[in-house]
């Protein structure tokens, strides 16, 4: 599959800075440009090497054959608005959104014709956020989902997916509205849940005051690191994601209660049932490789 020759990195947070790191590490030999909304990112972006940065969008995009959108998902119709007067004919488009209708809806009606669009999602993050976040390994065996439209060249795709491949992922392609029905189900309402119980728990330190920090075991903790997200990409998941969300959210409800009431009817058996089902899909997310075996996350004798 023939590599791209330029590639422009649009936002140069956690996401773009790692694909340009992995770029390096898989010896891709294409120029890197990029740009972000405030100089104080462009000037850490510019330290890290991440690539040549430049103030806008427009010089950015200027002569790239792949252009990956790695702004917040309420930020692309302005970053597709914005790179569209610049884009070289062939080009192709892509992002990294973690919503992926919307984003369709925001980007594809204000790309020209001459270039083509297919929409991206790497599950690949960390808590953390900006260019200094990065680094080359975030993508090692981890899913990216393309959902390219119908119409989609299928030698283009396949360029983008050999693209990702390089970087270390493993891609699928699906239909945009799956993705977010998915993504509600494996990381969408999850982050809900832990923001609401560390909201919870924040409460309730105000009665207890240090108890909820000093005897934070591992439950409680696993939650806090995901309710570290970055504000500003998930409220705009949230918002943009809203039928999916409310759906899985709904059935999320349902079951709570039906846990509430087995707790209060000393129903031990139902308890008992549910867990060893749950038990069992974590052994099967360790068998298919997406997470380590090692109790606690390997953090048990761990040093530092
Ligand atoms: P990040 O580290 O916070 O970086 C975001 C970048 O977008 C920064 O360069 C920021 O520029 C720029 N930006 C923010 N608001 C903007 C706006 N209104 N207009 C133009 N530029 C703006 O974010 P990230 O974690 O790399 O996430 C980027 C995308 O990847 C998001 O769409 C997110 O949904 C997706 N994603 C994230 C993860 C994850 O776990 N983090 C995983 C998969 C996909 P300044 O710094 O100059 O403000």
């Amino acid at each position: 599959m023939r590599p791209y020759g330029h590639v422009a990195l649009i936002g140069l947070g956690l996401i773009a800075s790692s694909i340009s790191h992995a770029m390096r590490r898989a010896g891709l030999e294409a120029r890197i440009t990029g740009t972000a909304r405030t100089a104080a990112t462009r000037e850490a972006a510019a330290q890290l090497g991440l690539g040549e940065i430049v103030e806008t969008p427009g010089e950015a995009v200027a002569g790239a054959d792949l252009v990956v959108l790695c702004v917040p998902v309420g930020a692309m119709a302005e970053a597709a608005e914005a790179i569209a007067p610049h884009l070289a004919p062939g080009a192709t488009v892509t992002d990294v959104g973690s919503v992926k209708r919307a984003v369709v809806e925001a980007v594809a009606p204000r790309l020209p014709d001459h270039v083509a669009f297919i929409p991206g999602h790497p599950l690949a993050g960390t808590e953390h956020s900006g260019p200094a976040a990065g680094f080359a390994e975030l993508f090692d065996n981890r899913w990216c989902l393309l959902t390219p439209p119908p119409e989609a060249d299928p030698e283009a795709v396949a360029r983008l997916a050999a693209f990702w491949e390089a970087l270390g992922a493993r891609v699928e392609t699906m239909e945009a509205d799956h993705h977010d029905l998915v993504l509600a189900v494996t990381s969408h309402v999850p982050h809900l849940i832990a923001y609401t119980m560390v909201g919870v728990a924040d409460d309730l330190r105000r009665v207890t005051a240090s108890e909820v920090i000093n005897y934070s075991a591992a439950g409680f903790r696993d939650f806090t690191r995901i309710a570290a997200s970055d504000p500003t990409m998930w409220r705009d998941v949230f918002l943009s994601n809203k039928e999916a969300t409310l759906d899985i959210l709904g059935r999320f409800t349902e079951e709570l209660f039906a846990l509430q009431r087995a707790i209060r009817l000393g129903d031990g058996e139902h308890l008992h049932g549910y867990f060893t089902r749950t038990r069992a899909i974590r052994r099967g997310i360790i068998e298919a490789g997406q997470d380590t075996p090692s109790p606690d996350f390997g953090r048990i004798g761990r040093k530092g």
